[in-house]
């Protein structure tokens, strides 16, 4: 495993691998590595020759400055971690290197990025497209895998490679939420959590499950979100931020009866820990 932090040999090496025609794989990562971003390793793996993973906090996309300082970090482990997954190539560039002056791009990608974590965490998005746009400029990879875990963002980078990077020829590829065997999505931000709040934690995937077993049943949206809100309270170390019945594509609310294909998403604190997750209906 190579491991580049700037961005000149790091596009060098990249561009000997295309010229023999390999295939190259792509997974955007902050660090602090766990089974959920492997997956997306392996898939990479699978389906490409090369597969390079980037590791930066990138701090245009945190619309709280104490929420990036406390973001963990733990490069070290991360390349360890890589090493033993086959991955081929790690990216760990400096916010310098990535941000050698100030980006002032504005991504106009309509409702897709508004609603939700749009609404919630403002600028957040568009610190994504900055980095996100950058990486894949940069890498320029066959294949960018990201995880379904991050469901709006996936919707929002699409948009934004179709609305601004014509150029750019490969797939965004999603991948499906990693989970504890308790049902708890993976996310770095777990590793916040102490033992108490985590085992709260377990009724926000809980409350997501039997919200698929409800709309299988003919649930409506009230009715679902009735619940989830109810649920979610029932436990003192959360506190609902959201519930959002979104069509899967668009992000839209949906009202009524609910379509298949829908995505119910979820942003509960525990604590002050932020989690997200959602599930696809
Ligand atoms: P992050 O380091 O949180 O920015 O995540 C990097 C990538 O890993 C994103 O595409 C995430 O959606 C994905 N990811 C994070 N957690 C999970 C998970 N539990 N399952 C699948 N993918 C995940």
């Amino acid at each position: 495993m190579e491991i580049f932090y700037e961005i000149t040999p790091l596009k060098k090496k990249l561009a000997a691998l295309k010229s023999q025609s390999k295939k190259i794989g792509f997974v955007a990562t902050m660090g602090a590595l766990h089974a959920g971003h492997i997956s997306l390793v392996e898939t990479s793996n699978r389906e490409n020759d090369i597969t390079v993973v980037s590791i930066f906090v990138n701090p245009t996309q945190f619309n709280n400055k104490e929420d990036l300082e406390k973001y963990p970090r733990n490069t070290e482990a991360d390349i360890r971690l890589l090493e033993d997954n086959e991955c081929d190539i790690v990216f760990i560039p400096s916010v310098e290197e990535m941000y050698p002056e100030e980006d002032t791009r504005v991504f106009e990608l309509g409702s897709v990025a508004e609603v939700m974590e749009g609404k919630f965490r403002p600028g957040h998005f568009n610190g994504v497209c900055q980095i996100v746009s950058k990486l894949l400029d940069i890498i320029s990879p066959d294949n960018a895998y990201f995880g379904q875990k991050d469901y709006q963002q996936i919707a929002v980078v699409k948009a934004m490679v179709k609305k601004y990077m014509p150029k750019f020829k490969g797939n965004i590829v999603p991948c499906p939420i990693k989970r504890e065997a308790d049902g708890l999505a993976l996310s770095s931000r777990n590793s916040h959590l102490n033992p108490e709040q985590r085992k709260s934690a377990v009724l926000i995937s809980k409350t997501l499950f039997k919200v698929k077993e409800m709309s299988d049943n003919g649930a409506t949206q009230k009715e679902i979100t009735d619940f989830v809100k109810k649920n979610i309270a029932t436990d003192a170390n959360l506190c609902l931020e959201y519930v959002e019945i979104a069509d899967k594509d668009t992000l839209l609310p949906v009202e009524g009866n609910l379509p298949v294909n829908a995505v119910v998403c979820v942003t509960v604190f525990d604590g002050s820990t932020r989690l997200i997750d959602n599930i696809l209906l």
